[in-house]
């Protein structure tokens, strides 16, 4: 039996995309290939609503995405300034620290995001180049206010780098708009692509910045590498997945026809059918509920349901969660709703969970989570 995998990504491959998948591999630098892959960075950069800056589709997943955003925009000196809600915040702390980039990490507790007053306070005092923030912590739940900060940011001076990989294509992520300068992603959450492209979009500030710098100290990773390949797909540097470049274009087509707009909508729908049926069905949530995400939500226990039992029990029943990361290990499970799901893989869902509530023996009255989840879908 083919398993739902809601798991916080990758998210579950729709049938266009395997089939664009499947196409025969051709060569990297044939005009077939040049077509899939210049679709794929004009609808790209659609997504994020960016008119006038530069994308990039490299080989790759997410950290390698994170990689190029920071290498390629920061000069000798510089100082990051990295807010964290959670395990992938690290990350790009640790990736700062792996290039001996100066930064500043400044942590929530988990399940919640840094204050905005916070970050006005941090940069009121000038010493950073760079803020990085996640926008949906994976490891968390935790949704940053991303659009406060920028109202924040706008006319600092200060470069602003989004890590949107659980969120961008899933929640409202307006580059021009709100002026952020680098969006991060990959290809295996929101976009429901299968995992193997770290997806990066360059404002034309952060270009002119990185045209600056005489070097970076990266090979692989330097966009001006890039640059001339996006520009024009006949051209090589290293050679792109082919295959996946092909299924990655389908999966933008297919969220350019539903429209980003209804897009959003849905996966908002989607999240509050999950809470709404876990909740009634005696589940509580990590997250604090001011910064729950619509892409994923952090899952505790009710009494008497054991971590390793219950994950087990459903993926016998056709559906695959994560455990908890790092402090959570064992005591939630992460449920990622995020790419193309349908309310009907929700629907099918949530009777699993409820199998397996019932399995484990735990009482609860007949269609509970079900009618909950009913309720907000319609
Ligand atoms: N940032 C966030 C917010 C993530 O959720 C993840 C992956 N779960 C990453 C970065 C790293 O992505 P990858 O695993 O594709 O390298």
């Amino acid at each position: 039996m083919d398993k739902l995998l809601l798991i916080p990504g990758p998210s579950p491959v729709h049938p266009r995309i395997l089939d664009a998948l499947a196409e025969p591999t051709v060569s990297h630098v044939s005009p077939e290939m040049a077509v899939d892959l210049s679709a794929a960075l004009e609808n790209l950069k659609k997504t994020v609503f960016c008119a006038g800056g530069e994308p990039f589709i490299i080989a790759g997943a997410g950290t390698l995405a994170m990689e190029i955003a920071l290498l390629n925009v920061i000069a000798k000196g510089d100082r990051v300034l990295v807010l964290s809600q959670g395990y992938f915040g690290d990350r790009m702390g640790q990736i700062c620290d792996s290039f001996g980039i100066p930064n500043d990490v400044v942590r929530s507790p988990w399940g919640s995001a840094v204050r905005p007053d916070e970050l006005a306070g941090i940069i009121a005092r000038k010493s950073h180049a760079a803020v990085s923030v996640t926008h949906v912590d994976t490891s968390t739940g935790a949704c940053a206010p991303i659009r406060e900060y920028s109202d924040l940011l706008k006319g600092t001076g200060i470069l602003y780098i989004v890590d949107g990989v659980c969120a961008t294509g899933g929640v409202e992520e307006r580059m021009d708009d709100w002026g952020i300068d680098v969006i991060l992603t990959a290809a295996q959450k929101c976009y429901g692509a299968p995992p193997g492209l770290a997806l990066d979009v360059f404002s034309e500030r952060a270009m002119a910045k990185r045209r600056g710098l005489s070097s970076v100290p990266a090979y692989y990773s330097d966009i001006l590498r890039w640059l001339p390949i996006m520009k024009d797909p006949l051209k090589y540097f290293s050679t792109p997945c082919v295959n996946e470049v092909r299924a990655f274009a389908e999966a933008t087509r297919m969220m350019l026809e539903e429209g980003m707009e209804a897009r959003f909508v849905r996966h908002a729908k989607i999240a509050r059918a999950f809470r709404a049926a876990l909740a009634a069905l005696g589940f509580t949530f990590f997250t604090e509920e001011a910064y729950f995400a619509d892409t994923l939500s952090v899952v505790r226990y009710p009494a008497g349901i054991e971590d390793k039992a219950f994950r087990s029990a459903l993926g016998k029943n056709g559906v695959v969660v994560a455990g908890g990361l790092a402090e959570t290990s064992g005591k939630v499970f992460r449920l990622g709703h995020m790419g193309n799901l349908a309310f009907d893989q929700v629907m099918f869902a949530v009777e699993a969970v409820e199998k397996t509530l019932r399995s484990l023996g735990y009482p609860f009255g007949s269609e509970t989570g079900v009618q909950a989840a009913d309720a907000q879908l319609i």
